[in-house]
């Protein structure tokens, strides 16, 4: 059969899907077909847009770029968007843009750098000193802005002159959004102001401010939280998709995964309905970390461009990656 190497993949991994055994559903079979075992990846090739490297928490061990490739070669993940936290709130430790450049630079072909300015660093030359800050990590390959994790209102005015100097870069803007960090009212009235501010800046949002508010009824105190159960009609995510085209999502962490799964039903539709806004993501961080994504994602009955936009077409296309 004379099939493109994907589809070829496809077409095995859907075969052995098909004749497997239960006990086959905790092998991946497009790692069984090159002689690996792995854990329950089911679907990819991913594009991972969350993951970090080096140390991010204290007490947990570092991950290296050599650590990171093999996570993803047993996980079927093509590449992983690299993400610097260079803010105080964001992690124990600061994960520097000249590290996530570096590792990429090492592996073009796997790893994707973002680039980060906490905008409360000092700079001097106001705008155009911030613009250059940022210019000399895009000439060096520099994908997106992000992990945005700054302690400060989604809409402060400091954190409009990053979005002001990422339109001008167009540089995606991936942020975190919970009750310390990027800052919100229930209903996401702040993050509605950004995104009508930026309408040129494509937005991924991420973390538990954004995505409890996949629900309606969201107290405040629920925008630090993993809220359970049935997700109420109303939310204000499903409203700042249809109104700003700029916003995209990024499924990772249990943030992510806990918007899917309390809730399969709703969790089912959305992705479906949202198909051309949701990447695929883990926050992958530390060796050996639990990742819920691989089999979530593929507990769900999606149509197959579907499921490829969410797992890698969005992400290759966002963020201009080679195919
Ligand atoms: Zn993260």
């Amino acid at each position: 059969m004379n099939l493109h190497p994907t589809s070829r993949r496809r077409f095995l991994r859907q075969t052995l899907v098909a004749t497997a055994s239960v006990a086959a559903a905790t092998l991946d079979p497009f790692a069984l077909t090159f002689g690996r075992t792995t854990s329950a990846a089911l679907g990819g090739p991913y594009v991972d847009v969350h993951t970090h490297l080096g140390r991010t928490w204290n007490g947990d061990p570092p991950l290296t770029a050599k650590g990171l490739l093999e996570w993803m070669d047993a996980h079927n993940v093509a590449k992983a968007v690299v993400l610097p936290l260079v803010s105080p709130e964001s992690s124990s430790y600061l994960n520097l843009t000249e590290e996530a450049l570096a590792a990429a630079k090492a592996h073009p072909d796997r790893l994707v750098p973002f680039c980060c300015i906490d905008p409360r660093t000092s700079y001097r030359g106001g705008r155009t000193g911030l613009r250059d800050l940022l210019k000399e990590y895009v000439d060096q390959g520099a994908k997106g802005f992000g992990e945005h994790k700054v302690g400060l209102p989604i809409d402060d005015p400091k954190m409009m002159a990053a979005y002001e100097v990422c339109d001008d870069l167009k540089l995606p803007v991936l942020f975190h959004s919970d009750d310390i960090r990027g800052t919100d009212e229930s209903g996401l009235p702040g993050l509605g102001r950004v995104l009508k501010a930026f309408p040129n800046v494509n937005f991924i949002g991420h973390g538990p401010g954004f995505w409890a508010s996949i629900s309606g009824n969201l107290p405040k105190a629920d925008l630090g939280g993993y809220p359970k159960g049935k997700v109420f009609p109303g939310g204000a995510l499903d409203r700042l998709f249809e109104a700003h085209s700029n916003l995209w999502g990024d499924l990772s962490a249990g943030s992510g995964s806990n918007a899917l799964a309390r809730d399969k039903e709703f969790g089912q539709k959305f992705l479906i309905r949202r198909a051309n806004r949701l990447l695929f993501g883990t926050d992958y961080l530390k060796p050996g970390q639990a990742v819920p994504q691989f089999e979530l994602m593929a507990s769900f009955d999606l149509p197959a461009d579907v499921r490829a936009k969410i797992e890698r077409g969005n992400a290759t296309t966002l963020l201009k990656l080679a195919e």
